[in-house]
C-alpha cells in the first residue's frame, strides 16, 4: 500500500488547500447530507476539458469514462461538445441514457465478448479496437458495419499504470493484423496506443507517435489501404502531491510530432484522469479515536475500501487537510497520528505517521484531487456504504444535488 506522506495543511480556514468558500461549502454539505461525501464540481470538468482542448488544438478529445463514470460528468462534457471513449456495455448504457449521439463514441476495450460488440453496435458505435488475430476474427460477422483501430504497445515503467503490459501489440504484429483484415475485408481505420496513466514525460507520446508514423508509411509501402486515424490514448498527468508540467507546455512536443503526420490522418485522444481528477473533493468525518503505541488513531467513515481505493489501485497521493468544527484548534500542538478507514481490516489505513493537531469526533478530513479512480473502484466491504456524491454546477440544475 502507498503511504500518504502528505504534509497536512491545518491553516485551511485562512489560506492553503481550502478557500473559505470551499470550507463553507464542505461544512454546509455535511450538515445537509451527512458524511462521507464526494463533492463533484462540473465547472472543474468543463475547465479541464477546455484546457486540454486548447493544449491539443488538432486533436478530438474522447473522455474515457473509466476513472469517473458519472452521469453529471457525461452530461457536462456532452454540452461542451466532447466525444466519449467506452470500454464496457455498462458505459454504453450510461451514454445512451444521457443521449450522447453514437457517432461521438468509440469502443476501445481490446478484448471483447460477442455480446459486448453487439451491444455497442446496437447503440450505433462502430469504431472498435483490436490487438490480436483472435479478436479480429470476432468482427467477421460485422465486417460491413465496423472500422477498427489496431492498438500498439509501448511499455512505460514510470506511469501509475503501465497499460501496455496488458494490451497492445508490436508493430510487426500490427502489420500482420492489418494484412489479414484486408484479406477478410474488415476495414482498419487506424492505430491507437495508451502510454500509461499519469505519464510525466511527453517524450513517451512523441516516441509512440513516431513509431505509428513509421508503421503507417509501411502499410502504404505494402500496398495496403492508407490509415486515416491515430488515437494517442489517455495518460495526461495531474498534480497530486508533486507539481507536474502545465498541460500547455506538456503538449508542445506532442503537437510538434503530430504535425509530421499526413493531413489525411485524423488524430483523437482518450483522456480520463486529466478531465476529472481535480473535479472531486472527498469529505470523511471522524467516527472515533484511540491511542496506540504512542500515536493517536483517528477512525474515519471512509477509507481504502471506499473513496480512498486509489491508494491501493492507483498509487495516487491525495493532498489531505482537516476542518475542525470545534474551537481553539489553532493552539493545538501537533502529534503523530494515523488516519484509518472504518473497516475491520488493518490494511485500511489512509495516512500513517502524520502530524495532526488534536481532532474531535465529527471533525472532517478533506481529500483533494479525488475525482479519478476513487469512487470508481470503491467497494461495499464490511457493508460500509460508499460516499454519496453531491453534484455542483450541473448543466441541468442551478443548485447542488445529492446523487446516491
Ligand atoms: C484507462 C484508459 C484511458 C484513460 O486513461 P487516463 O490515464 O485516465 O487518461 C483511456 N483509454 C483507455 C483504453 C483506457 O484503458
Amino acid at each position: 500500500m502507498a503511504q500518504a506522506h502528505t504534509v497536512l495543511d491545518f491553516h485551511s480556514y485562512s489560506s492553503g488547500l481550502l478557500s473559505s468558500d470551499e470550507t463553507r461549502l464542505i461544512t454546509s454539505s455535511v450538515t445537509q447530507y451527512g458524511a462521507p461525501l464526494l463533492l463533484l464540481d462540473c465547472d472543474v470538468v468543463r475547465r479541464q476539458y477546455h484546457a486540454l482542448n486548447d493544449a491539443l488544438p488538432s486533436v478530438t478529445l474522447h473522455y474515457a469514462l473509466k476513472p469517473l463514470p458519472h452521469e453529471a460528468v457525461v452530461r457536462t462534457l456532452l454540452a461542451e461538445g466532447a466525444c466519449f471513449d467506452l470500454a464496457t456495455s455498462g458505459e454504453v448504457d450510461l451514454v445512451k441514457q444521457i443521449g450522447v449521439p453514437a457517432e461521438r463514441t468509440i469502443h476501445t476495450h481490446p478484448i471483447k465478448r460477442d455480446s459486448d460488440i453487439r451491444d455497442a453496435l446496437e447503440y450505433g458505435c462502430t469504431v472498435f479496437v483490436v490487438d490480436n488475430l483472435n479478436e479480429l476474427e470476432k468482427f467477421k460477422p460485422y465486417k460491413d458495419r465496423v472500422e477498427l483501430l489496431v492498438r500498439l504497445s509501448f511499455r512505460n515503467k514510470e506511469a501509475f499504470a503501465d497499460l501496455s503490459k496488458k494490451f497492445g501489440c508490436s508493430a510487426e504484429d500490427a502489420l500482420e493484423i492489418i494484412e489479414t483484415a484486408n484479406r477478410w475485408q474488415i476495414r482498419i481505420k487506424g492505430l491507437s496506443f495508451h502510454v500509461g496513466s499519469q505519464t510525466l514525460s511527453p517524450q513517451k507520446y512523441v516516441d509512440a507517435i513516431e513509431a505509428c508514423k513509421a508503421l503507417m508509411n509501411k502499410v502504404v509501402d505494402c500496398g495496403l489501404p492508407a490509415l486515416s486515424m491515430l488515437d494517442i490514448g489517455g495518460g495526461f498527468p495531474v498534480s497530486y502531491n508533486r507539481q507536474v508540467m502545465p498541460i500547455k507546455l506538456f503538449c508542445v512536443p506532442i503537437n510538434a510530432a503530430l504535425a509530421g503526420l499526413p493531413e489525411t490522418v485524423q488524430v483523437i485522444a482518450e483522456p480520463g484522469r486529466f478531465i476529472v481528477a481535480e473535479a472531486m473533493v472527498s469529505v470523511a468525518s471522524i467516527m472515533g479515536q484511540a491511542k496506540r503505541e504512542g500515536q493517536i488513531w483517528y477512525y474515519l467513515d471512509d477509507g481504502i475500501y471506499g473513496s480512498f481505493s486509489g491508494l491501493m489501485f492507483d498509487d495516487a497521493q491525495y493532498p489531505l487537510t482537516a476542518i475542525r468544527l470545534s474551537d481553539h484548534w489553532r493552539t493545538s500542538a501537533l502529534q503523530s497520528s494515523v488516519l484509518t478507514g472504518p473497516t475491520c481490516d488493518s490494511i485500511d489505513v489512509v495516512a500513517d505517521n502524520i502530524m495532526l493537531p488534536a481532532l474531535s469526533n465529527g471533525d472532517l478530513i478533506v481529500g483533494k484531487m479525488m475525482g479519478a479512480y476513487t469512487s470508481a473502484t470503491a467497494t461495499d466491504f464490511n457493508f460500509f456504504k460508499r460516499a454519496h456524491t453531491v453534484v455542483l454546477n450541473d448543466v441541468a440544475l442551478d443548485s447542488p444535488r445529492l446523487i446516491v
